[in-house]
């Protein structure tokens, strides 16, 4: 068997590699190391996908959360809700811009941003809802996206774990995620779905307006050549990245169908397995699992981990700690009561190897390792 891991990229590589290697060496060759041809064309190729009216690529996901937040006109204090159970890029932006962090807590079941708590934490400050769709599933972006209207709040996707996937409201329409809200945001990080070799990240909007201050800020807030009209960032994707994420963006579709044949496949086995929970599918969201998470209860799942890994399978705990009990987040205002599912989730959840490269005999492998672990404990 071959070895396993959590995310294979060598094997995912070795598949695109002539075509890869020959689009990298064309970029080193053209000179054009920034804003070349492949950055471009990356960008309508993405649009186009997207279904999108803008795409402005930048250096990774974080700057595009927080370019995001720029173009919005905030406040220092303004009010930026988001979900205690996600990683730490997403509050780390709205502390970075002097905005005022709410967290709140998720659904038990898809892990998402939970549409009770965003209601009870809305205040006439409220100015953004940021959710994230977790482990590559939409939030209830039809309720969220309903509930921000009526209160007059912009709504920021955070995409970069469910990048291809879809969502559709009752009125039959289907959006790609990340292009619901007035902006969407995503990571090329390489282990996400639409992963670079190396960083890179983009800004997705419909709104034209919105769309030329973005285009400023990721260039110093330049509008005219050297006429700087707003504070700005140096956010760029390299022509490089651009040039891989092309070719695999042309794969996107098939890569995502891999994943979800493998979530399908651990789905089979483990929903037969009492006191584990697979992952909750939201009938509106097609799945796209950048990860995939099984709930077990009343077990250590550290200890889990470390037999698995023993046994040569790779196992991770995303997220180990609620980012309202982290230092650099937690604040007076937050009670350790209002977030009791994201508290109860840290000691349930465990993301198993998900990628588009595993076969068969990899995940008998890992169901079967599991199983008779849970036999034993
Ligand atoms: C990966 C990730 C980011 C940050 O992306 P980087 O490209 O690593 O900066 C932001 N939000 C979420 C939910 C992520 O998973």
């Amino acid at each position: 068997m071959k070895q396993i891991q959590m995310v294979d990229l060598k094997t995912q590589y070795e598949e695109i590699k002539s075509e890869v290697d020959r689009a990298v060496i064309d970029v080193i060759a053209s000179s054009a190391f920034v804003n070349g041809p492949d950055v471009k064309a990356f960008q309508s190729e993405l649009e186009s996908y997207l279904d999108v009216k803008h795409v402005i690529p930048c250096a990774n996901g974080t700057d595009a959360l927080q370019i995001a937040l720029m173009a919005l006109d905030l406040k220092p204090g303004d009010e930026v809700i988001t979900s205690d159970f996600t990683f730490a890029a997403t509050v780390e932006v709205v502390g970075l811009l002097q905005l005022k962090h709410v967290l709140v807590d998720v659904d038990p079941d898809t892990f998402n941003i939970s549409l009770e708590a965003i209601e009870a934490a809305i205040t006439p400050k409220t100015r953004v809802i940021i959710p994230v769709h977790l482990f590559g599933q939409a939030a209830n972006m039809e309720e969220i996206l309903a509930l921000a209207n009526k209160h007059n709040i912009h709504v920021v996707e955070d995409n970069a774990q469910a990048i291809g996937g879809s969502y559709t409201f009752s009125n039959g329409v289907t959006k790609k995620n990340g292009t619901m809200g007035v902006i969407g945001t995503t990571s090329f990080f390489p282990s996400k779905n639409l992963g670079c070799y190396g960083d890179g990240g983009a800004i997705f909007t419909n709104n034209d307006e919105i769309a030329v201050k973005i285009r400023s800020i990721v260039n110093h807030g330049m509008g005219e050549r050297y006429h700087y009209e707003r504070l700005g960032v140096n956010s760029r994707l390299d022509s490089i990245q651009a040039a891989v994420l092309r070719i695999k963006l042309r794969k996107l579709d098939e890569y995502i169908a891999k994943r979800q044949a493998a979530a399908q496949h651990y789905n089979e086995f483990f929903s037969q397995i009492d006191g584990v929970t697979t992952p909750a599918l939201n009938p509106k969201a097609d799945h796209v699992f950048h990860q995939y998470t099984l709930k077990i209860e009343g077990l250590d799942q550290f200890k889990l981990q470390n037999y698995l890994n023993e046994q040569g399978i790779p196992a991770m705990i995303y997220y180990p700690i609620p980012l309202h009990s982290q230092e650099a987040y937690e604040a007076d205002r937050y009670n350790d009561e209002d977030f009791a599912v994201t508290n109860s989730l840290c000691k349930q959840v465990i993301s198993l190897p998900m990628h588009t490269e595993l076969d068969k005999e990899q995940l008998d492998y890992i169901c079967d390792h599991l199983k008779k672990y849970l036999s034993q404990n």
